[in-house]
Parts: structure tokens; C-alpha cells; sequence
């Protein structure tokens, strides 16, 4: 598929002076009263917009599943008291026929749409002509195509002010963060989509507000364009989502915390050093393979020995042992034994892969 064309955030109704673009505000817009505390600390932040869900996708009912429509008033009285941008999450084409009435200014699509077609495309069927920013968070299950489809569903009815962010993939296993990260899957979103901004959404990912700061440094060291962070005046007495958010006060102090980092080489001296190491990086890569290929004969002639002997591809004895002694090795070399485990189990892979072929033939 060609590149869609998609207009860069100097097209959005905010400044794009300072990077990163940060949205912010609670997750659920809970009583007018606390909305505009919110939105007070916001602006006095210095942050340009402002995010509240109305409608709340909660995985349970009987949580709080939003306020509804009438939030959308309070949004209207942010925008005019405060002249902060207003920001809101859509799930249907009521939602957005809604926000578009009361003049919200950026719409977002939640994990939980992005994975329904039937949805977004409801969504995008509802935007036709109306040339909004809106922003798509990845789908809660790693599935990049699903993320790049439903960017591409909104750009087919004439969306051009669209990014898309990353708030983590949803895991059976209770890891460190709420959501694990996977980084690999928005950089090759990124490599797909070049002129896709992309939003780091450090309050999903982790689930907790003391891991926010080292979430967003990470996405400002990849180059995310911007930050979506929920905050609250009174973060434990939020109605959702109280553990992942911070007060005003305490987002800005993380803001002012973030390196930014250039993407580019300051100078050539910096960029012959990268040169000559990036020149190391592509022969250790060049003899990774060959250390593969190696292993990999080994591995086929195994397979035909296996074959002549009538002994099946996987001796799971055998293979839980290299496993186990490769961790064992991996962690005194300081590798995580989360790598070691995917590396491994991806060679294996490969190896039973290419057994069976010889069993088969
Ligand atoms: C949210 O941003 O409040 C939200 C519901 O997020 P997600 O869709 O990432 O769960
Ligand atoms: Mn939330």
C-alpha cells in the first residue's frame, strides 16, 4: 500500500513550538466541578489541550461507565473559560455526531474500538467531511494490521489530521505495567506510516503514576511526537483509573523532568562515531546470521537422523534444557530473561520448522 498522505501536527489547532504536544486531563469527566479544577491546573501547566472521556469503555459493568452527553457542556465551558482544545474519546457515530455538536475539537478512538472494524468504520462512516484530528490508540491485542487498518479506514473518508497512540497490549500474565509496552510494534508502525505522528499514552501502559515519568522518557528517546497523560486534581478519588493518575502540579514537574534528545547528529564528529559504531552493530548482525545458518544445518541434520530413527521433531526434555541453560547464561551476560526467552523460543521455532519440512518430504 503507498504512503497515505497525512498532514503533520503543525496542521492542528494547537502550537507546535514546543515538542512534545501534550494532551491531558482525567480520565473521565466526573462532575462539572472537578472538570474545571482540572482543566484549570491543566492550562496553568501550560499544557494546550485537554483530554476527558465522557463515554467510559470499562471492562466490567457497574463501573463507572461515564457521564454522557452532558459532559460535553462542561467541555464547552473548558474551552471557553480556559481556551484549552478540547479532546474526547468516540466508540460509535451517536458519539460523534455528539462531540461534533458541541464542538470538540480532537477525537480519540479507544484499544477497545480499534479492534472492531464494524466500529471504526462506523466511526469513520459518521467523520465523512468533517476534517477533525483524531487520534487511534493501538488495539488492546498486538496486532498491527488492526491499528493500520483503522488509521487507514478514517483516511479513506478524507482524514488527513490523523496519529495515532500508544498505550500498551493487554496481557494474560500480570507484568510490570498495566499494559506491556512492545515497543517494536509502534516503531514499525512508524517505519510503515512515516508521516504518522505518534502519542505515547504513559497512564495505560503503566497503571501507575509512579511509573509514568520513565514510560514518557522512553517515547520522547524513540521520538514520539507527543504525550497523552491523565491527571486529576484528586487522583484517589478519581471514578476510574485513580492509580495511573496525577495532579497537575505533578505533571508539570514530569514535563519539565524529560531529556529531549535530538534525532539527528549535532555535528559530524558525533555522526562519524555513530558511523563507525553502527559499521560494528551491521557485522556482529552479519555474523549472527552465519552463527544461525551454522546452527540451522545442524539442526536439518538432526531432523534426517530423527527421520531414519522414526523419533518425533520435539523432545520437550531436551528443549527445556537448552532453554533453561541459555537463561542461566543469558542472565550472568546481563540479558533479560525476557529476551533470552523470545530469542530462543524464536530459534526453536524456526528449528522445528525446518524439521518438519525434512520429516515431511
Ligand atoms: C482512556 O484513554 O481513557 C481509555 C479508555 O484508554 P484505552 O482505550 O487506552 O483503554
Ligand atoms: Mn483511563
Amino acid at each position: 500500500m503507498k504512503n497515505l498522505e497525512i498532514k503533520d501536527l503543525s496542521s492542528w489547532p494547537v502550537d507546535v513550538s514546543t515538542r512534545p504536544m501534550v494532551i491531558a486531563g482525567p480520565c473521565s469527566a466526573e462532575t462539572e466541578e472537578q472538570v474545571m479544577d482540572a482543566a484549570r491546573g491543566i492550562k496553568a501547566a501550560g499544557i494546550p489541550i485537554f483530554r476527558a472521556g465522557i463515554w467510559k469503555p470499562r471492562t466490567r459493568p457497574n463501573s463507572f461507565e461515564g457521564i454522557g452527553a452532558k459532559g460535553l457542556i462542561w467541555l464547552q465551558k473548558v474551552k471557553e473559560e480556559f481556551g484549552l482544545i478540547t479532546a474526547t474519546e468516540v466508540a460509535n457515530a451517536r458519539h460523534v455526531e455528539l462531540a461534533l455538536g458541541a464542538g470538540v475539537d480532537i477525537l480519540w478512538i479507544g484499544a477497545r474500538t480499534t479492534v472492531n472494524p464494524f466500529a471504526v468504520q462506523e466511526i469513520a462512516d459518521a467523520l465523512r467531511g468533517h476534517d477533525i484530528p483524531v487520534l487511534v490508540k493501538n488495539p488492546i491485542n498486538p496486532d498491527l494490521e488492526l491499528w493500520m487498518g483503522a488509521i487507514e479506514r478514517l483516511h479513506a473518508v478524507g482524514l488527513t489530521r490523523l496519529a495515532a497512540i500508544h498505550r500498551g497490549f493487554s496481557t494474560y500474565q500480570k507484568l510490570k505495567y498495566r499494559n506491556d509496552p512492545q515497543w517494536q510494534i509502534p516503531i514499525e508502525l512508524k517505519r510503515r506510516m512515516p508521516q504518522l505522528p505518534i502519542f505515547c499514552d504513559p497512564s495505560h501502559i503503566t497503571g501507575d503514576r509512579d511509573l509514568l515519568e520513565e514510560i514518557a522518557q522512553k517515547s520522547m528517546d524513540l521520538n514520539y511526537e507527543g504525550l497523552i497523560i491523565e491527571s486529576h486534581c484528586k487522583p484517589e478519588e478519581a471514578w476510574s483509573d485513580a492509580k495511573q493518575q496525577l495532579t497537575p502540579v505533578a505533571l508539570q514537574e514530569l514535563l519539565a523532568n524529560l531529556v529531549l534528545r535530538d534525532p539527528e547528529a549535532p555535528n559530524e564528529l558525533v555522526d562519524n562515531t555513530l558511523g563507525e559504531l553502527r559499521h560494528l552493530i551491521d557485522d556482529f548482525d552479519q555474523k549472527l546470521l552465519e552463527l544461525l545458518e551454522n546452527r540451522m544445518q545442524v539442526a536439518k541434520t538432526i531432523g534426517h537422523y530423527k527421520k531414519e530413527n522414526n523419533i518425533t521433531v520435539l523432545q520437550n526434555k531436551r528443549w527445556g534444557s537448552i532453554l533453561e541453560k541459555s537463561m542461566e547464561i543469558g542472565k550472568k551476560k546481563g540479558f533479560s530473561e525476557q529476551f533470552i526467552n523470545s530469542l530462543f523460543k524464536a530459534i526453536h521455532q524456526e528449528s522445528i520448522n525446518q524439521q518438519e519440512e525434512i520429516m515431511n518430504s
